[in-house]
């Protein structure tokens, strides 16, 4: 069957499916192989679910021709119907990569644009070889303008992305250490998310850049169209207010004026004006642009600042690397409060600096004074510090517990395997 003909069947119902557990009757099934499924196995299951149809790639499990295509590869064949129904689709789609904070960027550059236009943005953080062409086989025909996230953790994916999803927009949030297993260093991370910059440049495109950071200047020499957005002089910019535990800030152009955000840290100053450059680009009623930003309201234990009793705590436990721990730690340190205490988790996937990473942060702490300090897990054991030790986030919940703090700012903060966020 041909990419063309699976284009057909889809286009009648719309919606694909890859897990059997979450399948709605006619969704379509795609049998991918995961390091621990194969999906070929869950075919007859899905149709017999009632799933409409399912594309499989092993001839075993190619039972019944009148519902099923069976093809050379069902991960290419998702991937080709995503690029043919993206063809289709004659609208501006922007691509969002980085280190840190694409899906927070996401979410506020979705909820600006929603003021104006009919958006589509990727679910939660679907952002790789899979949810990317998941992403776009969800758009629309009435979708005006989509917004995806494109996650990696090794050189050429993003190019592969785009690709697929042939992004006009682009925005790098910022490139820093993160997967360093995968990419080598952090010149090797640069050159990854470049590739979207190399799309754009090649493609006519537009990128968003925040002029904040000189690095991506550098990088996005020769693009056609370049619109910037950051604190100093730049197309769209902003002041940030963030001595208060929740971020505010003041767009000096534009007559978008002052946002009070539900965010916390200064690290989410670029994102916040990224989402100002976007919507205003687009042409979203200024009046309109800061409300939207304004109400949105982070989720899942990403910069989350919530009140317990007299306590302050900001949950920051969806991850953590280097640059991400830094920032939230300089963001703690100007929150003006009396009593700090820090709960961090172990950063993972550092790969040969790890410990060295872990001893740079724990410096890094050692320069200034906190009510208490407690390191969790990884790769904090092997390193010297005067601070406490737990093994596990229960045992931080427990430590917690004891504890009789009152009038006390707590960041927790670590990389998702740790489960930080059970500290509460
Ligand atoms: P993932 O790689 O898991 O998709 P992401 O890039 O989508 O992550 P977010 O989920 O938006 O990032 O944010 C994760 C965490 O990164 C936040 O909770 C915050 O601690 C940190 N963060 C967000 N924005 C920035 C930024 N501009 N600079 C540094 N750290 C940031
Ligand atoms: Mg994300």
């Amino acid at each position: 069957m041909t990419i063309e003909q699976i284009y057909h069947i889809y286009l009648q119902h719309f919606s694909i499916q890859t897990d059997t557990r979450k399948l709605q009757p006619n969704d379509i099934f795609f049998a991918l192989k995961g390091d621990n499924f194969n999906g070929n196995e869950f075919a007859a299951k899905a149709l017999e679910m009632g799933a409409a149809f399912a594309v499989v790639d092993e001839a075993a499990y190619y039972t019944q021709p009148d519902k099923m295509a069976l093809v050379d590869n069902v991960l290419e064949t998702l991937q080709a119907l995503a690029l043919w129904h993206r063809k289709q689709l004659n609208i501006p789609f922007l691509a969002i990569t980085g280190t840190n904070g694409k899906t927070t960027t996401k979410e506020l550059v979705n909820a600006a644009l929603s003021a104006g236009f009919k958006t589509y943005a990727t679910v939660g953080n679907l952002n790789n070889h899979i949810g990317v062409p998941l992403t776009i086989l969800a758009i629309r025909p009435d979708v005006q303008i989509a917004v995806i996230e494109m996650g990696a953790n090794h050189q050429k994916e993003i190019a592969g992305y785009c690709k697929i999803a042939l992004p006009t927009h682009g925005i790098i949030t910022n490139i820093g250490k993160a997967h360093l297993e995968g990419f080598g260093s952090e010149e090797g991370v640069r050159i990854a998310k470049g590739e979207l910059y190399d799309y754009l440049r090649d493609n006519n495109g537009t990128v968003f850049v925040c002029n904040d950071y000189p690095y991506l200047l550098e990088m996005s020499k020769g693009i056609p169209h370049v619109v910037t957005y950051g604190s100093k002089e730049a197309d769209y910019t902003g002041t940030p207010a963030a001595d208060k535990a929740l971020l505010g800030v003041q767009v000096n152009n534009h007559n978008i004026g002052f946002i009070q955000t539900r965010l916390t840290g200064a690290y989410n100053f670029p994102n916040v004006m990224a989402a100002v450059a976007v919507a205003s680009h687009f042409n979203v009623p200024a009046e309109k642009i800061g409300p939207a930003i304004a109400a949105y309201t982070p989720s899942n234990n990403r910069s989350q600042v919530m009140q317990q009793g007299t306590n302050t705590i900001i949950m920051d436990a969806y991850n953590a690397n280097p640059s991400s721990m830094k920032a939230a730690i300089d963001n703690f340190l100007g929150i003006e409060a009396p009593k700090k205490v820090l709960m961090l988790g172990a950063m993972m996937e550092l790969g040969a600096d790890s410990v060295k990473e872990h001893e740079a942060l724990v410096e890094q702490l050692q320069r200034h004074h906190w009510e208490a300090v407690v390191l969790v897990g990884g790769d904090f054991k092997k390193v010297n510090h005067p601070y406490i030790y737990l093994d596990s986030s229960a045992e931080a919940a427990k430590w917690l517990q004891q504890q009789q703090f009152r009038d006390t700012h707590i960041l927790i903060k670590g990389s998702r395997s740790t489960g930080m966020e059970k500290v509460l």
